[in-house]
């Protein structure tokens, strides 16, 4: 089996990592991009599975999951594609390809800034618009005009 540690490279496991599978509610993880490290205490005979989506960022490979865990996804995919929750389960266990926990995070901080943006304009645009109103009533009311191109710049 191979597992993917950056966005073009994959390596061979070896074993016991060869043999582990796929699940929803693993009981094993891959940290520090290449080990295979137990969540819990796994009983001998049960089958180690980690979430193979939180070693894939593959843009285009997907597989129907049968895990049957509780909450099963029903669709490995990459890990972007997990819910939020999710991820970040993941990532504060450090299981998720630091390639990916990196772009994740620029991705977030992008999101973020975007929407701190946003939110500065719509708070803007919010204070603006009342303010100006109210001046505007205002200015009115003493008979003068407010200039509308100025009262958009604030
Ligand atoms: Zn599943």
């Amino acid at each position: 089996m191979a597992i993917q540690v950056g966005p073009d490279r994959y390596i061979d496991t070896l074993a016991p990592g060869v043999f582990a599978n796929h699940s929803c509610a693993p009981n094993a993880g891959v940290r520090n991009d290449r080990d295979l490290v137990a969540l819990r205490d796994i009983p001998p005979g049960e089958e180690i599975r980690y979430d193979y989506s939180t070693t894939m960022d593959e843009k285009s490979f997907t597989m129907v999951c049968r895990c049957g865990a509780p909450g099963c996804r029903q669709v490995v995919t990459d890990f972007a594609d997990l819910p939020a929750a999710i991820q970040d389960f993941y990532l504060s266990q450090r299981l998720v390809m630091s390639f990916i926990a990196r772009r994740l995070h620029s991705t977030r901080a992008a999101s973020t800034g975007e929407q701190a943006a946003a939110d500065r304009g719509l708070k803007r645009g919010a204070r603006t618009e009342p303010a100006s109103s109210v001046t505007e009533r205002g200015l009115q009311k003493k008979g003068l005009r407010i200039n509308q191109s100025c009262a958009m710049q604030i």
